[in-house]
């Protein structure tokens, strides 16, 4: 027992083919120092991950460090000299007829210990894993309380999703502010779109929200009865009519192109059948206005749960959110040169 047969090694370890065991690669192991020196300072990883980049170093398979790479470096065992085996059964390879790649409980597994040299000690694995998961908690304790905002606000500025932090001010009172943008290339260049207080975003929704309710009261009482299946069909028999159409226009050029036409009876032909097109196109696009307007039962229904939000406004942040994401796609969050903040809800 003892022989490396998980794969590509960890980083900072490089595997000899003729004895199959790991070695740590000296050049590579100040660097994996740096990183597990730096995290325990409490860098955060992403800024880490940033700096390794910009450096030009890359993670043992050549790409970009981010989080999850960090992550998973600081708290493989691999690092205290164990190897494990039977961490998954069957083979990872998607072209070769194996079993199926399961992974296999923990309890299962086979540690063999001090197969190679360590490059962290247990009291620093066991340290790591405690700061990982205090990160961890931070993360899911913002989302939470952001709860009544969370998934549709994104960023006006580059369309990712904006994330929220929490804070207690002077008086104990908690404050939910939208952070400024964090959407970042690998080497740590920013979106950087500013951020704001939920309390902002309250006000512009629920004013929005307002008129939206009346835009939809007015649309509904200005709608004059058209029967709406009617539309449909008609939009439905026009659409045939149209592929018919394309489909004649492409016979009469073949037989032009076969000789069966003169030049002239070609030219008229075609412009009959191009003519008959674009009045049949003009037709539908009409048809699609007359039933996007005339989409009453829509309309009710949106009407209906614009009402739902309004009146639970000031209760529980999940209810308000998932009645929210009802009506809403997207709520664009952005300042503006001037520093001005804009927001704006793109309704679904
Ligand atoms: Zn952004």
């Amino acid at each position: 027992m003892g022989a490396w047969v998980n794969g590509p090694p960890p980083f900072p370890y490089e595997y000899n083919r003729e004895n199959k065991r790991i070695y740590i690669n000296e050049d590579k192991r100040v660097l994996f120092d740096y990183i597990k020196r730096q995290i325990l300072k409490g860098e955060p990883t992403s800024n880490l991950a940033y700096e390794l980049n910009q450096k030009g170093y890359r993670t043992a398979y050549g790409k970009h460090w981010n989080q999850i790479a960090i992550k998973r470096l600081l708290t493989n065992e691999t690092h205290l000299g164990h190897t494990i085996y039977g961490k998954s059964k069957g083979s990872g390879h998607k072209q070769r007829k194996t079993q199926p790649h399961e992974s296999v409980s923990r309890n299962d597994w086979t540690i063999v210990k001090n197969t190679h040299e360590a490059v962290m000690t247990e009291e620093e694995f066991a340290a790591l894993k405690e700061d990982f998961d205090r990160r961890a908690n931070e993360h899911a304790r913002n989302r939470m309380h952001a709860k009544r905002y969370s998934g549709p606000i994104k960023c006006g500025a580059c369309g990712y999703a904006r994330s929220f932090v929490t804070k207690t001010n002077a008086k104990g009172e908690e404050v939910v502010t939208v952070k400024p943008c964090q959407k970042a290339d690998a080497y740590g260049n920013k979106c950087g779109n500013g951020g704001g207080k939920e309390t902002y975003v309250d006000a512009a929704v629920y004013a929005q929200l307002v008129e939206y309710k009346q835009e939809l009261e007015q649309d509904l009482e200005g709608n004059n009865g058209s029967d709406a299946e009617q539309l449909e069909q008609e939009l439905h028999q026009a659409e045939q009519k149209l592929d018919k159409a394309k489909k004649a226009l492409s016979r009469v050029m073949e037989m032009y192109e076969e000789g069966d036409y003169t030049k002239a009876e070609f030219q008229e032909r075609r412009d009959q059948r191009k003519e008959q097109i674009s009045s049949l196109e003009n037709n539908i696009e009409e048809l699609k206005q007359r039933i996007n307007y005339h989409e009453q039962v829509t309309n009710e229904e949106r009407l209906e749960k614009v009402g739902e939000v309004l009146e639970v406004w000031d209760g529980e942040a999940s209810k308000v959110n998932k009645l929210l994401r009802l009506v809403i796609d997207r709520i664009n969050f952005k300042r503006d040169e001037d520093g001005k903040l804009i927001i704006q809800v793109v309704y679904s």
